[in-house]
């Protein structure tokens, strides 16, 4: 813990945004039950944050097993899903011994949990996954109601559970509309507890609530639909900060030109500040010029400002046009993403999403949970 840190990148993982987020979206589902979707280390922010941060969820959605014995480890008691990963029959007794509720989404697991339920006295928890019409995990219709009777049969509890492609969008196909209509017609007389809602519908979807909610990057504060001001109203709260400092200044002539590939190229004379964080940090590569940073106090007055990025990122640091930037200084603070600059507006420019960039943080930037 008391390691000497030479470079100034920090992402710190805020436990009260976690708690308000939380309350949020208990707001806007309070009939629901909330599975919290923690997989891929919490979106990046590590299972240790969200544990502190989420304790007052009804559960937690992982996918990998060992994230399981984590939370069990650390004092977790409550529920768990395993979202995917019964691929081997080995995993079921593992899955049990740290009861685990368990997503069931083809005819081979099944197959195997009528055979596991012969050999052993157990509470398992089902929650059988019907493809809807999103066509990557989940049993079809007709299969579906025949595997919910076999598995019922076979003593298991029983949930309904699918998963839409949509929910944040209204021009695709499928639509929630069509995969709700699916789901109804595949359950129908079925009776057991549903989970539908991603963020997006939990948000935007309001009809398909159902009895467990499975958001997960509302959670960490950002949008679903990858732009932030579709969810700037709704008081979600960014949970990762990262940030940085400028660990230089460069005088720049007009004509000059900027980095790896000369991407930039100065329209004046003017000062680029270099920030330690690169790509191997997990700031996209992709992030074009004008991608904002916040710098602390380095604007006129003293207040924070926003500069654009200038020049190609590279493996450790990046470098900003200071123009808008007169008391910025090597030391200055600078915000890469988090309170002041939504994740989702460095993904727009990089041309991705912020789950991508938060999943993507790298193992070599120090995390501290506060
Ligand atoms: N449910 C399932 C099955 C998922 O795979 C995921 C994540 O992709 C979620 C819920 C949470 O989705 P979101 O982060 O969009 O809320």
């Amino acid at each position: 813990a008391n390691q000497l840190m030479n470079r100034p990148i920090l992402a710190s993982i805020h436990t009260a945004a976690f708690r308000h987020n939380l309350r949020r979206i208990r707001e806007l589902a309070p009939q629901s039950k909330i599975w919290s979707v923690i997989k891929a280390k919490a979106y990046g922010h590590t299972l240790e944050a969200a544990l502190a941060g989420l304790e007052s969820t009804d559960g937690f959605a992982i996918l990998d097993i060992q994230d399981a014995q984590w939370l069990r480890a650390h004092g977790w008691q409550g529920r768990i899903l395993l979202l995917e990963g019964i691929f081997q029959k080995e995993v079921l007794s593992l899955a049990e011994e740290l009861k685990c509720d368990l997503v069931v989404h083809s005819e081979l697991q099944v197959q195997w949990l009528e055979a596991y339920q012969g050999s052993s006295e157990h509470g398992l928890s089902i929650f059988l996954k019907l493809n809807s019409g999103m066509n990557r995990l989940g049993l079809r219709p007709t299969e579906y109601r025949t595997a919910f009777h076999r598995l019922h049969a076979a003593g298991y509890r029983m949930h309904h559970m699918t998963h839409f492609a949509n929910a944040d969008r209204v021009d695709r196909l499928p639509s929630v509309g069509e995969q709700m209509e699916c789901f109804q017609e595949a359950i129908a007389g079925l009776e057991a507890p549903t989970s539908l809602a991603n963020s997006a519908a939990i948000l935007w979807h309001r009809n398909t609530l159902g009895d467990w909610i499975r958001p997960g990057i509302l959670l960490y504060g950002v949008s679903p639909t990858g732009i932030y001001a579709d969810i700037v109203r709704s008081d979600f709260q960014a949970v990762m900060h990262l940030r940085s400092e400028i660990i230089d200044i460069q005088e720049i002539k007009k004509g000059e030109h900027i980095g790896y590939g000369g991407r930039y190229e100065a329209p004046e004379d003017m000062r680029i500040g270099v920030v330690a964080g690169g790509y191997a940090d997990g700031y996209p590569r992709h992030a074009a010029d004008g991608t904002p940073v916040w710098i602390e106090a380095a604007g006129d007055d003293g207040v924070g400002v926003i500069c654009p990025i200038a020049g190609q990122v590279s493996m450790d640091m990046i470098t900003v046009d200071l123009r808008n930037a007169p008391n910025a200084r090597v030391g200055s603070l600078v915000e890469l993403w988090g309170n002041e600059i939504p994740v989702d507006d460095v993904a727009q420019m990089s041309g991705t999403i912020g789950y991508e960039l938060l999943c993507a943080l790298a193992s070599r930037v120090p995390v501290k949970v506060i």
